[in-house]
């Protein structure tokens, strides 16, 4: 397969994290025999420098003739007196508004070698966790109308969804939990909600398309707690923006290692952005230590998501279990008195296990 992709380095880390990514999937494409062109995009922190804007609409119009993007974080101090309008994490939104990626995917993995990073008890996550959030990112109540009265004593936002809004998602979580445990559950608030009633209906009739993947349906506050008491019990977590954005926090939260956890943004057709749910860690810029296992495993997404391509998706995937198993540690995930490598190293230690 012929693969262009837009590189979106950004800030702080970013470089350093999708060189790794970038070495990854050089080394997938030539076990696997693919070809890959990479187009390189400056966005946030480093454009404000080049050009005075997060991100240029030639920049977005490179991203947009990719097949998918790979980013790594943006932001910094350097850019925080900037006025909001025109700062680096405006370019983040730029790209997903401007790409209309409307379905934010974010998995939460417990590996076993790194149980003790986790902030929940052994034998709650003894038997493993593997979920996946599918979050609605373009519409509900952050999107909605919102405004004060007169007198400036009340407030409202619009909570709103149309039923194609929760087709498209829907859609995309039935076709992800058909590559995995084949099981969807809606995460809504229909006994206070009509959008949730609305969710729940639309959900239902696009469950009969999927007759392989079993369907249920559970209340927010009660899967927020369920996240925790027994995260295993779920494989596809599908819901609305507001929900999504808490419980794939709460569900990052429960693996403990921010560089290790990716995600993906999608539309309708391949499409897709690829990054690192971490920002861009000014603290430990350009010092060879950051993790670049995050952008590593977004990488495998896209081979997942925007190229259909399992095999090579689960290649790195099983390079990063198993080096994590033969005790490959960055810094941040190193246990007390464990030896850690550099960012380089750990890439290098990745790819040395594909193929
Ligand atoms: P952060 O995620 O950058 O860092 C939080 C902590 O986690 C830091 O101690 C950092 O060193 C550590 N960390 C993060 N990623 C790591 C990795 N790969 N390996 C090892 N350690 C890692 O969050 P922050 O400090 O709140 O934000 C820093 C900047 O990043 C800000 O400018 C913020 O706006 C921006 N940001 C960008 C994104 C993005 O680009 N998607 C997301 C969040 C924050």
């Amino acid at each position: 397969m012929e693969m262009h992709i837009a590189l979106v380095p950004g800030d702080g880390i970013g470089p350093d994290i999708v060189k790794e990514a970038v070495k990854t999937i050089d080394k997938v494409a030539k076990v696997y025999g693919h070809t890959v062109s990479y187009r390189e995009v400056d966005a946030g922190g480093v454009s404000i420098d080049k050009y005075k804007v997060p991100l240029t609409e030639d920049a977005l119009q490179t991203a947009a003739e990719s097949d998918a993007v790979l980013l790594g974080a943006v932001g910094g101090p350097k850019w925080d007196h900037v006025p909001g309008n025109l700062r680096p994490e405006k370019a983040l939104l730029g790209l997903r508004s401007g790409l209309g990626l409307f379905c934010n995917l974010r998995p939460a993995v417990i590996y076993p070698e790194l149980s003790d990073a986790s902030p929940l008890k052994p034998s709650v996550i003894s038997e493993g966790v593997d979920l996946l959030v599918v979050r609605e990112l373009t519409g509900g109540i952050y999107f909605g109308e919102k405004g004060r009265s007169n007198d400036g004593k009340s407030a409202y936002d619009v909570m709103r969804y149309s039923v194609p809004e929760i087709e498209r998602i829907a859609r995309k979580a039935f076709e992800a939990a058909r590559i995995r445990k084949k099981r969807v559950t809606v995460v809504d608030k229909a006994n206070v909600l009509e959008t949730s009633r609305l969710w729940r209906e639309t959900v239902s009739e696009i469950a009969r398309e999927y007759d392989d993947i079993s369907l249920d349906f559970m209340y927010v506050d009660n899967a927020s707690m369920q996240l925790v008491r027994d995260p295993k019990h779920f494989d596809v977590l599908l819901t609305e923006n507001m929900f999504g954005d808490i419980l794939s926090d709460e569900a990052s939260m429960i693996t403990g290692s921010i560089g290790m956890l990716a995600s993906a943004s999608l539309r309708d057709d391949k499409f897709g952005m690829y990054e690192p749910i971490h920002g861009s860690a000014p603290d430990i810029a350009g010092k060879n230590i950051a993790n670049p296992i995050a952008t590593i495993l977004s990488a495998a997404m896209m081979f997942r998501y925007s190229f259909s391509l399992e095999d090579e998706a689960k290649a790195i995937e099983n390079a990063v279990a198993s080096a994590l198993s033969d005790g490959i540690r960055t810094r941040d995930i190193a246990a007390e008195g464990e030896k850690a490598i550099g960012t380089t190293e750990c890439g290098d230690e990745i790819i040395r296990r594909i193929g």
